[in-house]
């Protein structure tokens, strides 16, 4: 069979019925699936696949390409997958997608496509809301927290230390996310200009060192300017104390940023708004749909709370003449002139449709749900005496150890768990030490889920020999990490 570049109608909609129907299956099954489908022993040679010929070739022996290489991958859409921070993905998000890019509409400028801005932007207007940011808020959807995190950055430095800018330092924890370094980097600050504030024993940002550290930095002729506070970190899903961190902020005249990409959705609950109070004294604020709005990899939200400031460091060459035909009016902004990118991807939908078509009660509710999980887990494995959780959760990540366990041990612990094939989970290091973490985000995880993979834990646990011994020898039931 041959494919024309333009296939008609008929053709069109036999090709994404096969689509839908290859997705539909493969969500079915997710139920299923084992919660790693990684295929061990595989040369590159196995891997690598065939160059694209002169000639066409089937569709239906594509997608079957396709299924394989989506099938030897750890599960991270499934319902026990609960390693790194997972987030599932929406169906209807991907149809959004494929709607979006159906009719391929050119959303960097508002002139081109003032109806599909409008929904991109009706969805930052919501978000700003949610965080209770001013009427001059504004925003980015964007690839990511990492690419919202760098264009934060960048426009708080434009901000406050104009073009020379050596002597600005900023202001993170050893829990604070990587990419805030990473983008420091690229931003053009040597790593000397990054500072790490220590945190107190609950892994919190401590206000008052980074009071004293920031007036040190002043009396050394540096220029203080942006501080990062994590509304729930990766580690640990802990929350630093925004508020009296914003009161430091506002008195030192520094940019106050605000890491939401794995936490910030939990605002939605009661509960996440109590953990995250203080959010809305933010000068930007970073969430990642991705992660705890459930939707496919690949969408970011950058919320600042003065879009005045992303268009001084963005906008500063104006539009290319040639672009003097499509810029928008006042009431759309034109997206290329609030960030790095000119032509994009148009997100907006793959937000808009599930949005409207679940409703935002459905959301709540799922997070509510995630929130109700992180609890039950964490009271389920304290009670296991083999194990030992130094933290309390915060928010839908809970961290543990063996009792007494060494890295060894935890490490033996980890790769025990993973390969049941009923759970994936991941570690990190507090302090030095190896703890798991038990992320619990997918929109699939649910309580039979969980009560799998606890199972499966609490085996795990029990069936390593030499570790329970070391657990006895170290008295069992404690609860710190040594
Ligand atoms: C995931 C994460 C990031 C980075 O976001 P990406 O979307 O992976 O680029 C930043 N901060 C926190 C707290 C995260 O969990």
């Amino acid at each position: 069979m041959s494919y024309p570049l333009e296939p008609d109608r008929e053709q069109m909609a036999g090709l994404g019925q096969a689509a839908v129907e290859f997705v539909a299956n493969f969500i079915g099954n997710l139920e299923s699936a084992p919660a790693n489908g990684l295929r061990a022993g595989e040369s590159l040679d196995d891997l690598m696949m065939d160059a694209p010929q002169d000639s066409p070739s089937d569709f239906d022996v594509l997608l079957k390409t396709f299924g394989e290489a989506a099938g030897n991958a750890v599960e991270t859409a499934g319902p026990r997958y609960a390693a790194y921070i997972p987030g599932g993905g929406l169906f209807t998000s991907a149809l959004a997608d494929f709607l979006a890019r159906g009719v391929n509409r050119y959303t960097g400028l508002s002139g081109l496509a003032p109806g599909l801005v409008a929904m991109e932007e009706s969805v930052i207007r919501w978000a700003c809301d949610q965080f209770r940011l001013p009427a001059a808020a504004g925003g980015l959807v964007t690839s990511g927290g990492s690419l919202s995190t760098l264009a934060a950055l960048v426009a708080a430095r434009h901000h406050h230390l104009g073009e020379d800018f050596a002597d600005g330092t900023l202001y993170i924890t050893a829990h604070t996310h990587h990419c805030v370094a990473k983008a420091a980097r690229i931003a053009g600050f040597p790593g000397a200009r990054v500072r790490i504030v220590p945190v107190t024993d609950d892994l919190r940002l401590d206000v008052a060192a980074a009071a004293r550290m920031i007036s040190a930095d002043r009396a050394l002729g540096l220029r203080p300017f942006f501080l990062v506070a994590s509304a729930g970190t990766t580690d640990t899903g802990t929350v630093d104390p925004i508020t009296e961190i914003a009161q430091v902020t506002a008195r030192e005249n520094l940019w106050l940023h605000v890491d939401g990409a794995y936490g910030g959705f939990f605002q939605f609950t009661e509960r996440g708004r109590a953990a995250l109070a203080g959010i809305d004294r933010a000068d930007s604020i970073v969430v990642d749909p991705h992660k705890s709005l459930f939707l496919p990899y690949g969408t970011g939200i950058l919320l600042v709370r003065d879009t005045g400031l992303l268009r001084g460091a963005y906008f500063g060459e104006g539009h290319g003449h040639y672009q003097q035909d499509a810029a928008g009016g006042q009431v759309l902004p034109d997206y290329s002139a609030l960030g790095p990118e000119l032509t994009r991807e148009f997100r907006g939908l793959r937000l808009w449709l599930p949005l409207h078509l679940h409703g935002v009660g459905a959301f709540r509710d799922a997070l509510d749900e995630k929130l109700d999980l992180a609890a039950h887990a964490y009271a389920d494995l304290a009670a296991d005496a083999r194990l030992q959780l130094p933290w309390k959760p915060d928010l839908s990540t809970v961290v543990f150890g063996l009792a007494g366990g060494d890295d060894d041990a935890n490490r033996r612990f980890l790769d025990r768990i993973n390969a049941s094939g009923k759970a994936f989970l991941s570690s990190t290091r507090i302090r030095g030490r190896i703890v798991l973490r038990l992320c619990i985000l997918s929109h699939r995880i649910h309580h039979g889920h969980l009560e799998q993979v606890l199972d499966v834990i609490h085996a795990a646990a029990r069936e390593v020999p030499d570790l329970s011994r070391a657990a006895e020898t170290c008295g069992a039931g404690g609860r710190r990490l040594g």
